[in-house]
Formats: C-alpha cells, sequence, structure tokens
C-alpha cells in the first residue's frame, strides 16, 4: 500500500491509473479502523480496480471541541491495518491540506435533512460533512465511494449531495457491522469501559425490541416504548429515538404498504455520543 499526504500526489498516483482505464473506489474515513470500515474496503474491491482509502479527523464537522480533541488517532494500527486489508491506497492529509487559507466558505442546502435528527443535536454537522466529502470527491474523483449504513442520515446527505451537483460518482451503502452482541462498531467505543459497553446495548436491544413490536403495534406506541426503555437505562441519556420514512426521513405515523420504515437512535453513555438505526422492514 503506498501512502500519500498531498492532493498532488494523489492525482499523481492515480491519473495514469485512471488513464489504464482503472475504476477507482473510495472509502473515506476519520480513522481509528475496525471491521465496519474494512467492510467498506472488502465492498469496494470486487467492483473497482483501486480502493483508496483516506483518513481525515475533520475539523469542520465537529461541532463539540472535546469531542474532535478526543477522537481516537492510532494512525500505525490503521496503516497496518489497511495493508492487512490489501488497500491500494492511503490518503492521509493534515488540515491545512483540505483547508488551505482563503478556503471559500461552504453552504449546501440540504433541505429538511439539515434540521432533523443528527442535524437538529449536531448543529453544522452536515455542512462539515458534505465540504469534506466534496473535496475527496474532487480530490480522488472515484467511480464508487463506499459509506456505512451505521451514518443513515449522512448517506443520505450525501446522496442528496450528488444529486444537487450531479456528481458522477456511484453511492455504495453497506451494511453496518456488529459486534457478537450486537453492538455497532464505532470508532467512540473504544472510549467505553467494560460496563459502559454494557449499557450502549440497550441502543441496539431497543432497536431490536422496536422492529419486533412495529409488527403488530402502532407507530406512536413502538416510539413511546422505546423512549421509556431508553429513558430507564442506567447510564444512557437518550438524545433522540424516531421512526422515520427510510427513503425521505420524513415523519411518519404509520407504515403503509410498500413504505419503508427506519429506526434511529442517538445517546451519550459516559460521555461518548453514540448513534444507531435498524430497518424496522
Ligand atoms: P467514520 O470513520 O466514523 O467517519 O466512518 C467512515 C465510514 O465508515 C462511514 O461511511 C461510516 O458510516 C462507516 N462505518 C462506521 N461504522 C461502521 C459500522 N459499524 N459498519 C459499517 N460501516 C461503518
Amino acid at each position: 500500500m503506498d501512502i500519500v499526504k498531498t492532493r498532488k500526489e494523489l492525482d499523481a498516483w492515480l491519473a495514469p491509473r485512471r488513464e489504464q482505464g482503472k475504476r477507482i473506489g473510495l472509502v473515506p474515513t476519520m480513522g481509528a479502523l475496525h471491521a465496519g470500515h474494512l467492510s467498506l474496503l472488502e465492498y469496494a474491491k470486487p467492483l473497482v480496480d483501486v480502493v483508496v482509502c483516506s483518513i481525515f479527523v475533520n475539523p469542520t464537522q465537529f461541532n463539540d471541541p472535546e469531542d474532535l480533541a478526543k477522537y481516537p488517532r492510532p494512525i500505525e494500527r490503521d496503516i497496518k491495518m489497511l495493508r492487512q486489508a490489501k488497500c491500494d491506497l492511503l490518503f492521509m492529509p493534515e488540515a491545512g491540506e483540505m483547508y488551505p487559507e482563503g478556503d471559500p466558505d461552504w453552504h449546501l442546502d440540504l433541505g429538511q435533512l439539515d434540521e432533523i435528527l443528527e442535524a437538529e443535536h449536531r448543529p453544522g454537522h452536515f455542512q462539515g460533512v458534505t465540504q469534506i466529502v466534496y473535496k475527496l470527491f474532487d480530490a480522488a474523483k472515484p467511480d464508487i465511494a463506499c459509506f456505512g449504513q451505521k451514518d443513515f442520515q449522512q448517506c443520505m446527505v450525501i446522496q442528496h449531495m450528488v444529486q444537487a451537483l450531479g456528481l458522477s460518482v456511484k453511492l455504495a451503502i453497506c451494511p453496518t457491522v456488529r459486534e457478537h452482541d450486537g453492538l455497532a462498531l464505532s470508532s467512540r467505543n473504544v472510549r467505553l469501559s467494560d460496563a459502559g459497553r454494557k449499557q450502549a446495548l440497550a441502543l441496539v436491544d431497543t432497536l431490536q425490541e422496536a422492529k419486533a413490536r412495529s409488527r403488530s403495534m402502532p407507530l406512536a406506541q413502538v416510539v413511546d416504548e422505546a423512549i421509556a426503555k431508553l429513558d430507564g437505562s442506567e447510564g444512557v441519556r437518550l438524545e433522540y429515538f424516531e421512526v422515520r420514512d427510510a427513503v425521505t426521513l420524513g415523519e411518519i405515523h404509520e407504515v403503509e404498504a410498500g413504505q419503508s420504515a427506519v429506526a434511529l437512535v442517538a445517546a451519550w453513555v459516559e460521555g461518548v455520543r453514540l448513534i444507531d438505526n435498524m430497518l424496522l422492514d
């Protein structure tokens, strides 16, 4: 695996391969890699000729400076994992490379996606996400880019950006990879103690219960019971639990025939903000 740190080096590495007709896959990450990230790489491999992984802890998407400061950065371990996973190229720029002085302000109209759920609780987060993902797309010009369903709203935001800006990249949304007990893998999990990790299981347990109950119970009741369970879970501070239309993320009161619904949750455990989601059908 080669490693490049500047856009110029990235372009010099990719341009000849692109000219040879090779298809390029991009897996954008913030590092502290785990099996979830590697699953995106594995997803991309058979679809493309060259897999590029980027590691960049993007400051503009953090609305909480403490979260940014505490974000894990085990770069040597990450490099080892990517080599083992046979990633072709790692792009790991410094902040100044992605945000040079005089960089123009960024704002993309994301409609209600920028007002609900994550956006409501993390103002500006999706502006930062779209800003960096646009920069990465612009730098790598991938044919395909892979994202995890774990960040459900993020996937929809990026889909929205690709459509709104008429970008030619194809997006692949990959399933959430979980621990054996169901906990969604997340780089932030390393900040949990063993006890906190157990408390965090309340999120996936509640999602699973909601999924089972949604087959026989009115949606409002499913949501009320999920909220009551999470509010009563020791060590868990709930931010939101909602069921929404899985295609638009619009509000729904009942799941109509042919409609797809998703339950989404965000909560704090031991000062760590965790998110998860599950399709109900
Ligand atoms: P991050 O490094 O957290 O920004 O994540 C980079 C990419 O990996 C995003 O597309 C995430 O949605 C995806 N990802 C994170 N956790 C998981 C997981 N448990 N399963 C699948 N994909 C994931």
